[in-house]
């Protein structure tokens, strides 16, 4: 192979994919996991005073789930998932202030909500090496809060792994950020859906799916998802998720489907754990914001893997180059895939 320049599906995002000096996982020296703190962690069952009152607490109840809530003097224990606000949020919820703006310094108040969802009592519980019925509840969570957020515009739900990719804690967790404007990415996503409907009359995603399945990029499908790395993938080792049914939003999922992501989350992230020795990543929901009409968008998920620093050319330009071909990516990602 040789290098080539390539362009995202659907965005105006381009790609150096340098084949020429082409990275393999054994090029990535990852070290071990090493606990990033060394002090009490405030997520782990006992130290619940340490954090804000919990606004969401799943509780094992009669062989199923419950909802809970602390209160201000009391911290409910035996918890499965707490949910609870984040102590340095990047936007609070309250009434907006007017501000004083003119045409070169736009600005709004910083309203919304920043929570964080403990996934798990056990400080060590990722999904590469969750229970299955553990990622289920952390499924069923984002899905809950979802709904407790839709009066905002958009709600982004994300994960960092490991300091290097911005973890603060090394216990399991991720976090939700509702903003009252949709953010730039996924207006962009929506923008290029739409002109593709129009075009073409059907969804981008879907004809990715169908494309992608046959492809050297294909990973991992069950019955409902389907993971590939994308063919203008950015980062060495991105792969993204997919529901294989047109869906617009995670609230669509049914009982099984959730069953099945899961597992697909399960297995692909126990497959990148393996190779690149539990690397830090991020990833991050795109699905359509909660106003207006967008049943044309196609939700999935975007897992960045930190293997490189974005620099200089990446910072100043927009554009990126990534040293491992997605289809060597994908190739070694398929190969490693644990059963499940
Ligand atoms: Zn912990
Ligand atoms: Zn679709
Ligand atoms: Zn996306």
């Amino acid at each position: 192979m040789s290098n080539e320049i390539r362009k995202d599906y659907i965005l105006d995002r381009w790609v150096i994919i340098a084949s020429e000096r082409a990275k393999r996982p054994t090029d990535y020296s990852g070290k071990p996991h090493e606990r990033a703190e060394t002090k009490t962690c405030p997520f782990c069952p006992g130290n619940e005073k340490m954090t804000p009152p919990a606004f969401l607490l799943y509780l094992p109840s009669d062989g199923g789930i419950k909802r809970a809530k602390d209160s201000e003097g009391r911290r409910v224990r035996n918890w499965v998932v707490r949910c609870i606000p984040n102590l340095y949020p990047a936007l609070t919820p309250r009434k907006p202030v007017a501000l004083v703006e003119d045409e070169l310094h736009r600005r709004r108040d910083g309203v919304g909500a920043h929570g964080v969802i403990i996934e798990s009592p056990n400080h060590d519980e990722h999904p590469n090496n969750a229970r299955p019925e553990q990622i289920e509840l952390v499924v069923q969570t984002y899905s809950d809060l979802l709904k407790d957020l839709s009066r905002w515009e958009y709600v982004s739900i994300f994960r960092n792994h490991r300091k290097e990719a911005g973890a603060s804690l090394s216990h399991a967790h991720s976090q939700i950020i509702a903003t009252p404007k949709v953010p730039r990415r996924i207006s962009d996503e929506l923008a290029a859906s739409r002109r593709w409907l129009k075009r073409k009359d059907g969804c981008p995603y879907c004809e990715i799916i169908q494309k992608e399945r046959d492809s050297t990029r294909f990973i991992f499908e069950n019955r409902s998802f389907i993971a590939f790395a994308p063919w203008a993938s950015i980062y060495p080792f991105e792969f993204w998720l997919l529901p294989k049914k047109h869906q617009h939003t995670l609230l669509q999922l049914r009982g099984k489907e959730k069953k099945e992501f899961s597992r697909a989350l399960r297995t692909c992230f126990g497959s990148l754990a393996t190779i690149l020795n539990d690397p830090p990543y991020s990833f991050g929901f795109h699905i359509a914001p909660n106003h207006g009409q967008h049943e044309y968008f196609h939700w999935h998920l975007e897992v960045y893997p930190k293997l490189s620093i974005q620099a200089g050319f990446e910072n100043s330009t927009d554009m990126f180059i990534n040293v491992t071909p997605p289809e060597v990516a994908a190739q070694s990602l398929k190969e490693l895939l644990p059963h499940i």
